[in-house]
């Protein structure tokens, strides 16, 4: 995943890759501590796998607000061709719910994955 620390000498932050999904995985993968280049000052320095942390993934925030967005009207669509239209009118509360829920189900379950992910490699280590 990618991986984030502050530069020691010009606290621009330096984004590297890594399997790593705790910081006891990065340890044992990297060792006690890390050298990394900043791409800012080009300065080498050692950071301790407490200096590592994670971010959220703007990607996946990003796909989830999508799938929200295109997933209702292909929901909306998939209901008008399979729903019966007696029963659509008869349920239409409950339809206009599902229409709403059921996508943003699916993206908040995306980025609840992704806070778990976050929080499990950034609480893990101390
Ligand atoms: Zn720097």
């Amino acid at each position: 995943m990618r991986l984030f620390t502050k530069c020691k000498s010009c606290n621009s932050e330096i984004l590297f890759r890594n399997s790593s999904n705790t910081r006891v995985e990065l340890e044992m993968d990297k060792g006690e501590s890390i050298s990394l280049i900043c791409s800012h000052c080009n300065k080498r320095n050692d950071y301790v796998v407490n200096e590592i942390y994670t971010k959220p993934s703007k990607i996946l925030r990003i796909s989830g607000t999508l799938f929200f967005l295109t997933g209702t009207p292909i929901f909306a669509i998939w209901m008008y061709y399979n729903v019966p239209r007696e029963a659509f009118f008869h349920f239409k509360t409950g339809f206009m719910f599902g229409l709403l829920a059921v996508p943003l189900a699916v993206s908040q379950i995306l980025s609840n994955r992704d806070r778990v992910r976050v929080n499990s490699f950034n609480n893990y280590y101390s």
